[in-house]
């Protein structure tokens, strides 16, 4: 198994609701979304998980939602 992998992070994202809040620069609807991601911790061998809100548009969502 010496597979390697790029990331061992994991992101859930879901979404939490329409604000109404309007983008100026793509004019989408801006998204709240809860987003979990799971850090490994090689030292101690365990996991964390890191959780967090990010305002998403058509222009970052990429970025966020991986
Ligand atoms: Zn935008």
């Amino acid at each position: 198994m010496a597979k390697k992998q790029k990331s061992f992070t994991d992101k859930i994202a879901k979404g939490t609701g329409v604000r109404g809040q309007v983008c100026p620069v793509c004019e989408q609807v801006i998204r709240e979304i809860k987003v979990i991601r799971a850090a490994r911790n090689e030292e101690k061998d365990s996991w964390r998980f890191l959780e967090s809100v990010e305002k998403v548009c058509k222009c970052n969502e990429k970025e966020v939602l991986g």
